[in-house]
């Protein structure tokens, strides 16, 4: 049997926030494919989240550092920052997908909730941007890739901390971009539509409840109605896209926010 040479796989490291579930958990898993190693974050059961860690070696090879960082703690995000960069030398990669979403018309939304939802979407990027830049500086090469949403290009209705969140996070892509553009390291946004994750199906549980529906009728007529594609986007598509993003071949694209989410902004 050959045996790999883990040193000339490792195509550099790449810290994936909210990689515990969902889109971040899918990019894990292809991120860790292609050779990189990981620094990962998100909440769960302790017990699954060891599971996916140790899935992620076994299958990959990968190394990986798990940290418990709450995306709305700038002390904790700081730990996880440094922690990456003291346990693999270096940081090619910020993925920042941790996200949260709250429904309610602007008038009754609670302000408890409209405050996680900036601070897990939009400032825990922030923070890691500014904490990782000095690294990639030193570098002369790094990426960073904020998973938006189309809310970051449109509105919807009742999802006004969300919606201003994600167009923030598209704010904060061009401003990094320009910025950062001389020193070999790139900012760019993603703009999914819907994808199937824990974050939607929570949304289509209640859409059903609301209207008396079921879940499948919720989903083709209040969902994915939308989307031109009518089908979902999928995890990997998404991953791909940053995996491309994270290539040498994008090195000029910097400052853009892609979508990716079945023509729904086409409308
Ligand atoms: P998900 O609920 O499956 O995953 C969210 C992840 O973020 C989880 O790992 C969760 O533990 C983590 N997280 C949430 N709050 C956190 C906190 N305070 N500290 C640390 N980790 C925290 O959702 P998803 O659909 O995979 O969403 C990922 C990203 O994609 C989000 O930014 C979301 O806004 C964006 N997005 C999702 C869709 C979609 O249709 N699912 C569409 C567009 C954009």
């Amino acid at each position: 049997m050959v045996k790999l040479d883990k040193d000339a796989l490792t195509k550099g490291v790449a810290l994936i926030t909210g990689a515990t579930s969902g889109i971040g958990l899918g990019m894990a898993r292809s991120f860790a494919a292609k050779g990189y190693d990981l620094a990962i974050n998100g909440f769960g059961d302790s017990i699954e989240i060891d599971r996916i860690c140790r899935e992620l070696e076994t299958d990959h090879q990968a190394k990986v550092l798990y940290s418990s960082a709450d995306m709305t703690n700038a002390a904790e995000i700081e730990t996880f920052v440094s922690d990456t960069i003291t346990t693999f030398g270096r940081l090619d990669v910020v993925v920042n997908n941790a996200g949260v979403q709250y429904v309610s018309p602007v008038d009754e939304f609670p302000t408890d909730k409209w405050d996680l939802v900036i601070s897990v979407n939009l400032t825990a990027a922030f923070h890691t941007t500014r904490l990782s830049l000095p690294q990639m500086r030193e570098q002369g090469r790094g990426r960073i890739i904020n998973v938006a949403s189309a809310h970051g290009l449109i509105a919807s209705p009742n999802k006004s901390a969300y919606v201003a969140a994600k167009h923030g996070l598209v704010g904060l892509t061009k401003t990094v971009a320009l910025e950062t553009a001389e020193f070999g390291v790139t900012c760019n946004a993603i703009c999914p539509g819907w994808v199937k994750t824990p974050l939607v199906e929570t949304q289509i549980e209640t859409l059903a409840r609301e209207h008396g529906v079921t879940q499948d009728v919720a989903t083709k007529e209040m969902i994915l109605q939308r989307q031109p594609t009518r089908e979902f986007v999928q995890v990997d598509q998404i991953a791909a896209l940053a995996l491309f993003l994270s290539s040498d071949d994008a090195s000029s694209i910097t400052g853009s926010a892609y979508s990716i989410d079945g023509g729904w902004t086409a409308h």
